[in-house]
């Protein structure tokens, strides 16, 4: 029997580069566990746990989590899975996490989706949105038959503050200033892998390639097209 050695993967990429569909073909295809930081901070959250009462009040006002008290929290879950491959999707965030995370374990490989930030503006800016009704529109996928005009009422449609380009903007550069040391410091390691493209379906097919070259796929499907 080959027993293959665990895989330590970080998976990185600004909101809107694919990241989350990716992060999930990863771990239908090999059946990794998959630790995000802002998914356990979530959980903590609706559990009122000491953690998820501090952590609120920073993500309400759009702040990072300390770095002793994410690294703290990270490490301790990571503990749990010893025993299994992981991929971490959020974290580390700051170079002082990813210096933290390397005393406690070995990473292997730092996937990195590197998407033009015009292509996830576009991506990101295409919802559009009725409010009356909440019918939602996408530009690319589900246009209205009249540019910014619902089908069924006339009346105009508008788009989310989230969705605005200026805040798409706002937080793809606060991404780019935040994670941009911690890319380079990976790179430095010889850990990066960067994957670059406008969209997942092409992308996905390298990092599929890349990853089996680390890990038996562990899928019902056929591998020949994996998706
Ligand atoms: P996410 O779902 O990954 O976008 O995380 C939601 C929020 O949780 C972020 O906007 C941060 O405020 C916080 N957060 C998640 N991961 C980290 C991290 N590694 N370090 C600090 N704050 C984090």
């Amino acid at each position: 029997m080959v027993v293959s050695p665990l895989l330590r993967a970080v998976i990185m990429g600004p909101p809107g580069s694919g990241k989350g569909t990716v992060s999930a073909r990863i771990i239908k295809h090999f059946g990794v566990k998959h630790l995000s930081s802002g998914d356990l901070l979530r959980d903590n959250m609706q559990k009122k746990t000491e953690v998820g009462i501090l952590a609120k009040s920073y993500i309400d006002q759009g702040r990072l989590i300390p770095d002793d008290i994410m690294t703290q929290l990270m490490l301790t879950e990571l503990k749990g899975l010893d025993q299994y491959n992981w991929l971490l999707d959020g974290f580390p965030r700051t170079v002082a996490q990813a210096e933290a995370l390397d005393k406690e374990c070995h990473v292997d490989t730092v996937i990195d989706l590197d998407v033009p930030f015009e292509t996830i503006k576009c991506r990101l800016t295409a919802r559009w949105i009725h409010p009356a009704s909440g019918r939602v529109y996408n530009l690319e996928f589900s246009p209205p038959k009249v540019q910014g005009i619902d089908d069924i009422t006339g009346e105009p449609l508008v788009q989310r503050d989230d969705d605005k380009p200026e805040t798409v903007s706002r937080r793809l550069q606060a991404y780019d200033a935040q994670t941009k040391p911690v890319l380079e410091y990976y790179r430095e390691k010889g850990l990066l892998k960067s994957f670059s493209g406008t969209e997942t379906n092409k992308i996905w097919p390298h990092i599929y390639a890349f990853l089996q070259t680390k890990l038996p796929d562990v899928s019902q499907k056929n591998a020949a097209t994996p998706r």
